[in-house]
This record gives structure tokens, C-alpha cells and sequence, in this order.
């Protein structure tokens, strides 16, 4: 059966609120999954399984499933799709609300092409709250992927580049063409994959953040004015830091060393 059949036996029109524009190109979904690269059965949380184009290579590589899908009428389909598989769970729920601590075993590998409007907002909470996801593969919009993974200095980089680098190492995979979904969006995606460390100091990743959000508030100012509230020019100084920088010329490391700082 093609993509096609499965978004046909949808009762609604694709939501557009909740970013469903389907995978059609089962090529893009078999690129994806050659990322995962885990071992047999290893778990997998996806996120948004929509009619199953994804979820369905990743079971021909004998993955174990739980996806999460918020539409009702979409887990149904995802369940009728593979009811014959014993390696899935769909659970019908926001996984912006599901409860990860669930996630039980040494690690698990998160995969979704993530519905645009939650992406970001999902990725640091998964990120930075639950290490038992040890490796990310996701599609997200070109422009977000960029900012992920942004080097200091360059107009993308921001709060979001330094958080995904404190917490893991991203990496541009590759592009999407808008033609490859149905209905057709409006924007390009782009596949990344997040490797995240095993971290001792997660308290100072997370305080170094919050220091990247409030200096990146300010980032025409000078990292002495933007994060004057924190430290004097004379801390910024024996930190190694120039602080007539601007916010988005400190690294990632910089940033958790003024954190580190604090304590
Ligand atoms: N994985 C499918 C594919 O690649 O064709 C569908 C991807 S589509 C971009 C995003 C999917 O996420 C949709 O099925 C949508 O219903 C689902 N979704 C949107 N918001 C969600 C949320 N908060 N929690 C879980 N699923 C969500």
C-alpha cells in the first residue's frame, strides 16, 4: 500500500495548526532511518508517526516503537497500519505532555519529523530534561536547523545553538524538498541528527543557557552591559572573556564557564 492510501483513509483534511504534512517520498524516510544507526531492537520514541510513512521504515530495520501522536484519528490509522507488528506501542497523547521518565532501559533513540509549531519547544525540553535519549534524529525547518547549529559570530547563532551544543552534537544531515510531503508546506526541512553526552554538571549546562538567554535578549549590547546584573567587567576578565564582546561571540563553553562561575 502507498503513502498516499494511508493519508486517503484520513476523516479530516491534514491539520495545519498541528504541522501535518506527510512524508511521501519513502526515500527520505529510508535516508532517516540509516541514521538511526543503533542496534537490533534498540527503542525508539517517535514522535508523530501522522499516517506511518516514517514509523513503517523503521520497523523493516526491526526497531521497538513507541509513538506518540496526538491526533486521534491519526493513532488509529498508525495502529491499523501496523497491527500485525508486535514492536509498537502508538499512545494517543501531546508529547509535550507525555511523561518520559517512562523511557526505562540505558538509553533510547528519539526520532520524528517534528510538527514545526512545538519543534524548538520540544527539543530543548527533551534535550535538556531527559538524558535517557541518548540520540536525536529529526527534521525540522531549514532556517531552525541552521540555528541549531550555528557557529559563534554568525547571525543565526543564538540561545537555541548554545543550549543543543552544551547538551549534544548536532549535525546538519541534509535537506528536504517541500515537494516530498503532501499537503505541500511552505518551507524546506532539513534532517539533523543530536548526539547527546554523558553529563556531571547538567545544573551548570542549564544555568549557562539561562545566562544565553538573557545575554541574546540584549545582543547588540556588549556581553559587559547585557549580563552586567551577573558579573563585573573585572569577572569577565579573568575569565578570558572580552567584555566589549557581543552575546553571540561567546562559545557555548564560554557561556558554561561564567555559569560554572556562579557557584
Ligand atoms: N511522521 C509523519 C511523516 O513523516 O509523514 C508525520 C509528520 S507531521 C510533520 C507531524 C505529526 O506530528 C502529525 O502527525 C501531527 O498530528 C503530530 N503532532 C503534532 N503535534 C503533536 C504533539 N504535540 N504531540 C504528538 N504529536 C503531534
Amino acid at each position: 500500500m502507498s503513502e498516499a492510501y494511508w493519508i486517503k483513509k484520513m476523516e479530516d483534511k491534514p491539520n495545519f495548526k498541528l504541522g501535518q504534512n506527510f512524508l511521501l517520498d519513502t526515500n527520505i524516510s529510508r535516508k532517516i532511518t540509516k541514521l538511526v544507526q543503533g542496534q537490533l531492537a534498540d527503542p525508539i520514541v517517535e514522535i508523530g508517526p501522522g499516517t506511518g510513512s516514517l514509523t513503517n521504515e523503521l520497523l523493516k530495520d526491526n526497531y521497538r516503537i513507541k509513538a506518540i501522536e496526538i491526533d486521534k484519528n491519526l493513532a488509529a490509522i498508525t495502529e491499523e497500519r501496523f497491527s500485525e507488528v508486535p514492536n509498537i506501542e502508538v499512545i494517543n497523547q501531546d508529547a509535550m505532555e507525555y511523561d518520559y521518565s517512562q523511557l526505562t532501559g540505558p538509553w533510547w533513540i528519539l526520532v520524528s519529523n517534528l510538527p514545526y509549531y512545538i519543534g524548538t519547544r520540544l527539543l530543548v525540553k527533551l534535550i535538556t530534561e531527559v538524558p535517557v535519549i541518548h540520540r536525536y534524529v529529526v527534521m525540522v525547518q531549514k532556517e531552525v536547523a541552521e540555528r541549531i547549529t550555528a557557529q559563534p559570530g554568525t547571525k543565526e547563532y543564538g540561545a537555541l545553538s548554545v543550549v543543543c551544543s552544551l547538551f549534544a552534537t548536532p549535525k546538519h544531515q541534509f535537506d528536504v524538498s517541500k515537494h516530498c510531503f503532501s499537503p505541500v508546506p511552505k518551507i524546506t526541512s532539513s534532517v539533523i541528527t543530536l548526539q547527546r553526552e554523558t553529563l556531571f554538571d547538567e545544573e551548570d549546562r542549564l544555568e549557562a543557557f539561562r545566562l544565553s538567554k538573557i545575554a541574546f535578549q540584549q545582543k547588540r549590547k556588549k556581553v559587559k552591559s547585557a549580563l552586567q546584573d551577573f558579573f563585573s567587567v573585572e569577572d569577565l576578565e579573568q575569565l578570558g572573556i572580552n567584555p566589549d564582546d557581543r552575546p553571540q561571540n561567546l562559545s557555548p563553553e564560554q557561556y558554561l564557564e561564567l555559569a560554572k562561575s556562579l557557584n
